[in-house]
Formats: structure tokens, C-alpha cells, sequence
């Protein structure tokens, strides 16, 4: 049985017994499979970055399992994400059947294209940088180094620059790949039997280039052979006036394996780095791919996903996708705060502060309307106390995670109903009053 549809459909039969129903849904439901490699593997695609970690801390070993028993036979399961989905496909050349279509269609990433990256006072520079270098390739500036964190945007820029070209100047013959494939292509034709032919056939390949673009160049291995062919391919291609993009997570001076000729090489063109986006931008962001992905959510829901992850975009989108998926197994079209703030149970806000503590939420609030601490958490019923009171318990629940059941034994051994008309109260109006808004974010801010 080769036929990946109908393997995985018996996969999912087995499967759907075995795990919660929640879990089916949000991280099994929505694997694509992808086929069943050479090698006997099974490969799938998961749906988001985060999706493919919990498949493979959680569900490979199951799925596996399954496979075995309706087939009869052993399978390694390969999980890739959408990013090395792309990487694989043209690795692989699979899908022969669509070959006619694909050849049509830009070898980048369909979604990684300019009108998709929001541009924000992060990457506004990078931004402006990578467009120039799309429009004028080998003109300005030569080469172009990007340097950021995870997930903030350096592969969708490249992908970006690649359908740029692809599109206005269809003419120039424009690479990208990975540091590591750069690696393992130049090592094959080493190791190749007809050595001299591969390499010859592996500098026709890289130096007969419009534009190559290197992606995640930190991993370079100290090798000296690679250091030593990537050096000439550079140099061959910057002399001929072609375009070389290099992207990293740190900048030259950072990377260690590099030798000090390339890191000088780098460092002779622009070099930019791209910032954790702030978070009109990471609202701006959450809006592109709700609409891109029709991941629909209510601005409530998107605003409190942007408040809680702030240092890596593509984590954001993974949140955006979790909270839709648990919308649509809540039977709804469009995510609420409800369903955002269920994926974010159990996880501690980003933002604040491990040392944030009960006590601390209680002296602030307390600090702030100017009441003292024994009162907020005793029995007193007067309004300038009970407000505090429950302005305190709603920010103990919503920042702290607290079971509604600790919170009122803090405050004075109260029931959980109370303790949870007290967080509702407060909740609702939040939407309704715009001074309980104010007073809030102040508090917030105090924090
Ligand atoms: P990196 O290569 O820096 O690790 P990626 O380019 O893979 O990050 O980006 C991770 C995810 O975040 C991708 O899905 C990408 O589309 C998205 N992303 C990053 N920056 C932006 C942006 N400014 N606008 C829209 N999407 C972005
Ligand atoms: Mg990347």
C-alpha cells in the first residue's frame, strides 16, 4: 500500500480512538500528508510550527503505531512544518504529476511575497532594503546581510525578494537556499564517483547566478573546504556584479565557525538587522494573516494573542491558528477572547514578569485607590472597597492563572462563585466602561 491518502485515512480511523478528541482535532485533523518517501517514511505537514512540536513530542510514536497496524509494516514518521514543506518539494522534486503546473509557478513560497509583510518600525529598514535589492539586483547593495531572531521575518524576505524577481524579471536565474543545503550539495559532489564532473557541475550551478540568496549562514561548519568553495563562489558572483543575500540570526562578528576572509566579505556590503516587532505591529501582523489564512478572529481575541507573544512572529501565527482551531471545535466561524484566552491557560504572559505574585497585584491595586490591604481582602462591602476588591481579583485570575478556588481563600476565604462574579463583573466592563479601562491599563502599567 503506497497510496498516502488511503494509508492516512486508515491511519486516522485507529488514531481518533486513542487520543482525546480536543487533540484529534486541533493537531491530527489538520496534518496534511504528504507521501511516503523513498526511504519508507511517512511525511507529514503540520499546520503551524507549533503544531508540528506537539505532534512530535506527543502523536509520532501513536501514529506510527497505527501505521504499523493497519499496513503490517515498520514506517518512520517525518513531520515538517509549512517552511520546510517548500524546501522539501523542491528538494524532491515530488509531485511529478503537477509538474506542468509547477513549473509555471514561482519556486518560492506563494505567501512570502512584499504585499504580505507588514512593515512596522522593526523591520522597516530591512524592508526598504530588501525591495531595493529586488528591483535593482547587484546594483546597490552588494551583499546584502540581514541579521534577526527566530521568526521574525529574514526567510519570508528572501522568499519575498525570490517572487519579486521571479515575477519582473523572469529573465535572471535566482537561487535560494539553506546554508545547510549549500553544505550537502558541495559535499555530494566531493564525495560523487565522478568527482571532478560534480564539482564542476556544482560551480554551473552557483556561479552562473543572477541572485543567490543563503539562508540561516550561522550553521556554516568550520570546514574548510565549504568555507573555502563558498569564499570563491562569493567572490566569482560579487566581481561579475550579482547579488548575493545572506540572512543569519547574529551578525558576522557573532558567527564563530566563520573564517575571518568571509566574515570580512559579509561585512562589505549592508548589513541590517530586524527587530522584534512592536505591538501595533504584531496586531497588523495577527489582521494580514487572519485574512491571508481565514483564521477569523474578533479584534478582542487578536489583541490579547499580540499582548502575550512579543518576540517571535511565527509563534504569533501559531497562536492565531490554535485559537481558531478551538473556535471551530466550539462551533463557532469567528474566534473570541473565550478561545484565546483558553490556548493561553497554564501559559505564563510573555511579557510579565516571573516575579509577579498575588501579594504584589493586591499592594499595587491597594496603592492605587489608596485602601488598605487588610480591608480589600476582608469583609468590608462599601463601594470604595469592593471595586479594588474585584479590579485585584480580576487581575489575580487574568494574569496569574490562579484556580478561582486559591484566589478566594486569598481573599478572606470567599467562595469561587463569588470570586468568579467578581473577574466576570470586571471583564464585561472592560468592554462597556471606558474608565474601567483606563484604570486597568494603569494598573497594568504600575506592574
Ligand atoms: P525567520 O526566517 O526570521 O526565522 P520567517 O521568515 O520564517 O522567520 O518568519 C516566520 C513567520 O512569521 C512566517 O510565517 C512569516 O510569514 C511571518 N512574518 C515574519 N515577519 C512578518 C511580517 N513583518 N509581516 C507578516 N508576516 C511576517
Ligand atoms: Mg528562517
Amino acid at each position: 500500500m503506497q497510496d498516502i491518502e488511503t494509508l492516512w485515512k486508515l491511519i486516522l480511523e485507529k488514531l481518533e480512538l486513542r487520543i482525546s478528541s480536543v487533540s484529534f482535532m486541533l493537531w491530527i485533523k489538520t496534518i496534511k500528508p504528504l507521501e511516503i518517501d523513498v526511504n519508507g517514511n511517512i511525511v507529514l505537514v503540520a499546520q503551524s510550527v507549533t503544531a508540528k512540536n506537539q505532534i512530535l513530542r506527543n502523536f509520532v510514536d501513536k501514529i506510527a503505531e497505527c501505521a504499523n497496524e493497519v499496513s503490517g509494516k515498520e514506517y518512520n514518521i517525518t513531520v515538517l512544518d509549512q517552511n520546510e514543506e517548500a524546501e522539501y518539494l523542491k528538494n524532491n522534486k515530488i509531485n511529478e504529476k503537477n509538474s506542468t503546473k509547477t513549473q509555471e509557478k514561482s519556486p518560492f513560497k506563494e505567501k512570502f511575497t512584499f504585499d504580505n509583510f507588514v512593515v512596522g518600525k522593526s523591520n522597516q529598514f530591512v524592508y526598504a532594503a530588501a525591495r531595493t535589492v529586488a528591483e535593482h539586483p547587484g546594483k546597490r547593495y552588494n551583499p546584502l546581510f540581514i541579521y534577526g531572531g527566530v521568526g521574525l521575518g529574514k526567510t519570508h524576505l528572501l522568499h519575498a525578494i525570490g517572487n519579486f524577481i521571479y515575477e519582473f524579471s523572469p529573465n535572471l536565474k535566482i537561487m535560494y537556499v539553506t546554508c545547510e543545503q549549500f553544505t550537502n550539495d558541495y559535499i555530494a559532489s566531493l564525495y560523487s564517483p565522478t568527482k571532478n564532473k560534480s564539482i564542476m557541475e556544482f560551480r554551473g550551478k552557483y556561479r552562473n547566478l543572477d541572485v543567490l540568496m543563503v539562508d540561516d549562514i550561522q550553521f556554516i561548519s568550520r570546514g574548510k573546504e565549504t568555507q573555502e568553495e563558498f569564499f570563491h563562489t562569493f567572490n566569482e558572483l560579487i566581481m561579475n556584479n550579482k547579488q548575493i543575500i545572506i540572512c543569519s540570526d547574529r551578525p558576522p562578528k557573532d558567527i564563530e565557525t566563520l573564517e575571518d576572509r568571509l566574515r570580512s566579505r559579509f561585512s562589505s556590503g549592508l548589513i541590517h538587522d530586524i527587530q522584534a516587532p512592536d505591538i501595533e505591529t504584531r496586531i497588523a501582523i495577527l489582521h494580514k494573516k487572519s485574512q491571508l489564512e481565514k483564521y477569523y478572529a474578533e479584534d478582542d481575541a487578536i489583541n490579547y494573542i499580540a499582548e502575550r507573544v512579543d518576540s517571535n512572529i511565527r509563534d504569533l501565527e501559531g497562536k492565531l491558528s490554535e485559537v481558531y482551531f478551538l473556535a471551530t471545535l466550539n462551533g463557532k466561524k469567528v474566534a473570541t477572547i473565550t478561545e484565546a484566552k483558553e490556548v493561553f491557560l497554564n501559559e505564563p504572559k510573555e511579557d510579565i514578569k516571573n516575579d509577579l505574585t498575588t501579594d504584589k497585584i493586591i499592594s499595587v491595586v491597594c496603592n492605587y485607590f489608596n485602601i488598605d490591604e487588610k480591608d480589600i481582602i476582608g469583609k468590608k462591602k462599601n463601594k470604595e472597597i469592593v471595586t479594588p476588591r474585584m479590579i485585584a481579583i480580576y487581575l489575580i485570575s487574568e494574569l496569574l492563572n490562579l484556580p478561582l478556588v486559591n484566589i478566594g481563600k486569598i481573599f478572606g476565604g470567599r467562595d469561587h462563585t463569588t470570586i468568579m462574579h467578581s473577574r466576570d463583573k470586571i471583564d464585561g466592563e472592560l468592554k462597556t466602561n471606558k474608565k474601567t479601562e483606563t484604570i486597568i491599563k494603569e494598573i497594568k502599567a504600575l506592574l
